[in-house]
């Protein structure tokens, strides 16, 4: 077998040589851990292995200090939007998957993305994620299309700022294509890093049964100049201990190969069921909520300056436990349907989906419901925009860059969102929390940049960081 940078034998030594480890050998690693220290394996397979209560509470505490310190208390928020269900390959745990009958195919058409992103920025968004099953008829000429009709289409108050892409690995001369189009981050997600499960849930005569092939996606894609990439596990498919292993495998192998730059994002999305697929449900390795948290936790000591996505296939009582715990980005008012903005504007039965989404609230609850959350909500899209990503992105979040500026921008976009699209309600409350936060700066130089902003945009300016 190849080697690369997942090591089987040795992640299970590890995992097994720190089974229940005592509360000095955790706490040992929490001090590390509070320094803002990317852990070492061995450290993360001690908080693994953890089962005494009194650590484990530690834990929740210390990641959700950490995730405050480093990003400040904002929450971005994104939406996706599926572009096609059409998939030549066969997991067997999605509805998308080519053998699946019951599944209706389409393929949005340049003028169908224009109507589902007018939607889109009718509710506020400003950042998406492009999903796109894997067919002859997504190639990169299509995706690269559909990225710039995305960006080109405008509506009464805004746009999307920020196009994320989710599809098949691509080779490097189609993302070299994707860089020109401008995308954000380039998100692959492993599903599993372990060799045999990966081969049995994808078939070997599909492309998707080359597991080195994804492995690789993100170094390809790095190598193309796309320095913003995301990478993820599809929890359920094996031992999660295993999984977030394999995550930080994957976060080391990238920092080491990339002059520091690790993954953009890291998203722990749990299997759902799907329709006409009944091997996404009676999971033996299905992760339960107290475990979820843990993972979500560790994830979040482990790599403290990495953003962590949690998405609206969890259901709201889930996603309010959890997003303390280390989470920076959520979606709300999400459809996952081919088209589903337009069938559920014109309140027509959802489209056959890809899974059940657990959180269907409008983007308007979810952003109210963040602001009683001790949280700022963010729609901000500046250091993209201006070109912090990459390794000077890690650098900027590494200093008080978070403070004087990225936590304006979220003032500064969430302004917008109340301006623009919020209901009165959540007005009252948003009004509130920015004052709130404001507040935080008063006597600091940046506080008088703040106040005059919040002016402009009170007066008709827009997208001002
Ligand atoms: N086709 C591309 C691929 O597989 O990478 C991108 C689109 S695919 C729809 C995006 C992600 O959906 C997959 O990477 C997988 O993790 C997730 N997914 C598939 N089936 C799922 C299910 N039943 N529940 C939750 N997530 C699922
Ligand atoms: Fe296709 Fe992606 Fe679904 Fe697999 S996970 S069947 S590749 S859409």
């Amino acid at each position: 077998m190849e080697r690369d940078f997942i090591d089987e034998e040795k992640i299970w030594d590890q995992l097994r040589k720190w089974e229940n480890p005592k509360p000095a050998d955790v706490r040992r690693v929490l001090e590390k851990a509070e320094k803002k220290a990317r852990l070492e394996p061995e450290e993360t397979a001690i908080l693994i292995q953890n089962q005494d209560r009194e650590t484990i509470e530690e834990m929740f505490a210390l990641a959700n200090k950490l995730k405050r310190e480093v990003y400040g208390d904002r929450i971005v928020f994104f939406a996706p939007l599926y572009i096609s269900n059409k998939c030549a390959n066969n997991c067997r745990y999605c509805g998308f998957r080519g053998s699946n009958q019951q599944m209706e195919r389409k393929m949005l058409s340049m003028e169908e993305i224009e109507v589902e992103i007018k939607i889109m920025i009718g509710e506020g968004q400003k950042r998406t994620v492009l999903v796109y099953g894997e067919s002859p008829e997504t190639d990169i000429d299509f995706i690269s299309e559909s990225v710039r009709q995305v960006y080109r289409t405008k509506s009464a108050h805004g746009e999307i700022r920020r196009a994320n892409i989710n599809c098949a690995p691509l080779s490097r001369e189609e993302l070299s294509e994707l860089k020109k189009v401008g995308i954000g981050t380039y998100q692959v997600f492993q599903e599993t890093y372990h060799r045999e499960t990966y081969a049995r849930v994808h078939p070997q005569n599909t492309i998707k049964g080359n597991f080195r092939w994804r492995l690789y996606a993100q170094d390809r894609a790095q190598d193309a100049g796309i320095d913003d990439v995301a990478i993820g596990a599809l929890f359920g498919l094996y031992d999660w201990r295993f999984e977030v292993m394999g995550l930080l495998y994957h976060t080391i192998h990238l920092e080491e190969t990339y002059h520091g730059v690790g993954p953009h994002t890291i998203s722990f999305p749990r299997i759902e069921p799907a329709l006409g697929t009944p091997d996404a449900e009676n999971l033996p390795y299905a992760v339960n909520n107290e475990d979820f948290k843990k993972l979500v936790a560790i994830l979040r000591l482990s790599v403290p300056y990495t953003g962590m996505i949690l998405t609206a296939r969890e259901r709201p009582e889930v996603r309010r436990e959890v997003i303390p715990l280390g989470v920076t980005q959520i979606d709300g008012g999400s459809r996952i349907g081919v088209g589903g903005y337009k069938t559920s504007q014109a309140n027509e039965l959802p489209d056959k989906e890809q899974f059940q989404l657990g959180d269907s609230r409008s983007l308007d609850d979810i952003v109210c419901e963040t602001c009683t959350m001790d949280s700022l909500p963010s729609f901000c899209t500046a250091c993209y925009r201006a070109g912090r990503t990459g390794e000077s992105f890690m650098g900027f979040a590494k200093s008080s860059f978070v403070h004087n500026f990225c936590m304006p921008n979220a003032i500064f976009t969430f302004k917008e969102y109340l301006l623009d699209y919020a209901s009165p309600g959540t007005r009252v409350v948003g009004e509130r929390v920015i004052e709130e936060y404001l507040s935080k700066f008063a006597g600091e130089k940046v506080y008088g940049v703040i106040k005059e902003n919040l002016e402009k945009l009170e007066q008709g300016e827009r997208d001002l960081y």
